[in-house]
Formats: structure tokens, sequence, C-alpha cells
């Protein structure tokens, strides 16, 4: 029998009727033996997450006011969840003692920490599963670094122990045993270690979507669900935009191979979206797993004659990126021509210095600078070795009177990436998304 790893996001814990949802689900399968719940999230759109309720205490505390009117709303909040859920636990003695300790200057991680925590001795109350706490086995070097080799065994060897149990998410410990945070959503990262660290058949990572979208539904009217997808898509997908998962939750399971399977706790049947290394029943040959996008792109054109017989030019132009602190997002290049693409936020007000270097680094003949610009990946495994794929693209964007300033493709096939104007952002997603949404 596989073990699954369950991680709960904070809308799916939020209350105690979500936390009645979860029971159910975690208990409707033997193999869901590990839960990873992050702290109570928002329960309508105007509320405040706990986190945020526990950083801002935290700062309180370090501005030397009282912390009581906010850490009032947080008793509250796990007051009302302990009683709504009729547990017999007497929940104050753990409040005043995380009250204490933030309003003793524990810092942020210990504050912010407290959220999962908290959450997790409830959970654990509620499934009668032992609590196993993170700063056991999730470890951080002393310049808090993730110590990702340290904590696998770790983990291994304190959850291999155990038949079942709730691991709150979202932090670990320093070497002195304090306490050390991921960044914000950690707990999805947490979940990723946790599978990995017990050789889970499976992760699930439970949220309140069902899945990860084709595109932006805030661009595209409902777009269709992606059913499974590559790790590394999602790394496409992610990096242009779309977000389900915390980044970083994706590199322990991809290194073990475990599939993670997103999923509703709200609509628990639906079929959610895997992802995994592959191997996926369907190839979606021909067909694109999704499109996701950024705006406010700089691209910087380069001219020279002769670039391409210039030994040296490529490792020169990159020094002088290196040496003014930029990473560049992608490099186009022709015979002749060579751009740079950087986030326009990184370049603002340092342009003419920049410019500047590279005209003395690199000699060009010419430099052209185009501000504004929005990239859109259009990514799928299925677009490798299928003739066609871009001749639709591009036949549909030039249909729509699109303007296209840029084109970028990996050699993997993996992805297309166009730049346009910054206006032309939405349409040209609504225009991509409409030529391969339906799957032919
Ligand atoms: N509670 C943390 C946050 O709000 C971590 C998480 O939910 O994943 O960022």
């Amino acid at each position: 029998m596989g073990i699954r790893v369950c991680k709960f996001g904070g809308s799916s814990v939020a209350d105690a009727g979500q936390m009645r949802k979860v029971r159910a689900i975690v208990e409707a399968e033997d193999e869901r033996r590990f839960v990873v719940p992050s702290a109570p999230g928002k329960r309508s759109a105007d509320d405040i997450k706990v986190t945020d309720l526990l950083y801002q205490a935290n700062e309180a505390a370090a501005a030397g006011e009282s912390i009581d009117p906010l850490f009032d709303l947080i008793t509250e909040r796990y007051r009302k969840i302990v009683a709504d859920l009729g547990l017999d636990f007497d929940f104050d003695p753990v409040l005043a003692e995380v009250h204490d300790r933030i309003a003793g200057g524990a810092g942020p991680d210990y504050a912010a920490s407290r959220g999962e925590y908290l959450n997790g001795l409830i959970l654990a109350k509620l499934m009668d599963r032992p609590l196993i706490d993170p700063a056991t086995m999730i470890r951080f070097d002393a310049e808090g670094r993730f110590l990702a080799d340290e904590t696998q065994e770790a983990v291994a060897e304190r959850l291999g122990a155990e038949k079942s149990g709730v691991v709150p998410g979202f932090y670990g410990a320093l070497p002195d045993g304090s306490i050390k945070t991921f960044s914000r959503g950690g707990s999805d990262v947490t979940g990723a270690i946790v599978a990995r660290g017990v050789g889970a058949s499976v992760y699930e990572n439970w949220t309140d979507v069902s899945g990860l979208l084709m595109t932006d539904p805030r661009i595209v009217d409902s777009p269709r669900t992606i059913a499974e997808l590559t790790y590394r898509e999602l790394r496409e997908l992610a990096y242009m935009g779309a977000t389900v998962l915390h980044d970083e939750a994706i590199f322990p399971v991809r290194e073990a191979g475990i599939p993670v399977h997103i999923k509703n706790t709200n609509a628990p049947d639906d079929r959610g979206t895997v992802i995994a290394r592959g191997g996926f029943e369907q190839a979606p040959t021909g067909r694109i797993t999704g499109i996701a996008g950024r705006k406010d792109f700089t691209i910087i054109a380069l001219e020279k004659t002769l670039m391409n017989a210039e030994i040296g030019f490529g490792r020169r132009l990159l020094g002088v990126l290196e040496s003014h602190g930029l990473s560049w997002e992608h490099i186009p290049s022709g015979i002749d021509t060579l751009s740079i693409v950087l986030k326009s936020d990184a370049v603002e007000g340092r342009l003419d210095d920049l410019l500047e270097s590279i005209r003395s680094e690199c000699a060009p003949d010419a430099i052209e600078v185009n501000a504004g610009i929005a990239l859109i990946a259009t990514v799928g495994r299925g677009m490798s070795h299928v003739p066609g794929t871009a001749a639709r693209l591009f036949g549909a964007l030039a249909a729509a009177g699109i303007n296209i300033r840029m084109i970028d493709q990996g050699s993997s096939e993996l992805n297309i990436i166009v730049g346009v104007e910054n206006d032309d952002f939405e349409k040209t997603v609504r225009v991509i998304y409409d030529a391969f949404a339906d799957g032919h």
C-alpha cells in the first residue's frame, strides 16, 4: 500500500467547517497517513489570514507596543474553531504561551510559524493522530539556508517510526533550535519534503480550486483545467506567472519522481491536476498545456556587423550584465543581432548606465531599447516534434492583427515565447487560448 501525504492550504483549514471536510477527506483513504496543514486562511474576501495577524503582532512587539489588540483576534479565531469542532481541549494555556513569547520578542519567524503549529494541534486532536513538530526534523543552517539532504534524512527517520501524523507546514529550525520559516506560502514546501521523506506514492496538495487552469481566468472566461502536466511544464508556467504551488515545492518531489496531485477540498470528487515526470496515458500531441505571461519587460536589441564571427561578444555582454548585478530573462539572437530581455523594474533608473557599459565593452553598431513589452509563454510537451504548432499560433496572432515584437523557442520545444506590446497582452493570451483550447 502506498502512502499519500496531504497538504491543506489556508482556505481548507480556515474554520471548523473546513476542518471537518479535511477530516472526511483524510479518513476516506487509509493511504492518507500524513497531513500537513497551513495556518487558517481567509474565510471571505475581506478576512485576514492568521499568518498576517501574527506578523503584525510581532511588529507591534518589536515597536514596543502592546500586541493584545492583534492577539485578541488570533485568540478569538482559534477559540471559535475549537469550540465549533466541539473538542474537549483547553486551548487557552497554549495560546497564552504563544502570546507571551511573541510579546517577549521571539521574532517574526517564531510568530508566523505559530499559525501552522496551533492549527496542527487542533487537527491532530480532531483526527486523533500525533502532532509531529517539524522543528525536530526540517533543518536550516545558521545563515538560514535550507539543508535539503540533512532534512530528508531526518524526516525519513522520524516519520518512518510513525504510522500517521500531523506535521504543521511552513517552518523548521536553525542549528540553535530557534524557529525558521520558509518564504510565504511555504507549507507547500513542507508537504513536498514530507512526501519525499516517507517515500509517498503521491503528494496531494488540497486547495480551493479544482486544479491548474490552462490560463488566467481573469483574462479568459472559464479556461479548461489541465488534467496532467510535467514538472518542467509547471516550472515554465509558474515562472511566467501561473500560481498554484510555491516555487520551491516541486524540487523535493521531482527529484524523487513523486507525482503531485492538486485537489479541491470543496469539491473532492473533481479530478484535479496531476504533475509528474510524464508517462501519462494521453499524450496531448499537437495540443498545448497552458499559457502564462507577464507584462513589463524591456528589450535591449544590439546590432553589430559580423557579430556572428566575433568571438567573445556574448561573454562581454553577459559580463556587463553581471557587473550591474542584473539577471536576464531571455536572449533571442540573429546573425548580426542579439537582444537581451530584462524585467523593466530591474533596470529602472539604471538603464543609461547599463547602455553606457554595453557601448564601451561591446561597441555595437546600434542599440535599440523597447520598454513596455509583455511576454506570453505557450507551454506544452505536446508541441515538440509536432509540425504546425507554431504555424497555428502565429497564424492566429496574425489574423488578430497582433504585432509580435520578439519570438523565442527553447530547443526543448517545450514552449514558444512571444513578446508583444503591454497593451496587447490580454488579447494575445485570448487569441492563443482560442487557437488551441479545442485540443485538435
Ligand atoms: N501560512 C503561511 C503563509 O500564509 C504559509 C502557507 O500558508 O503556506 O504564507
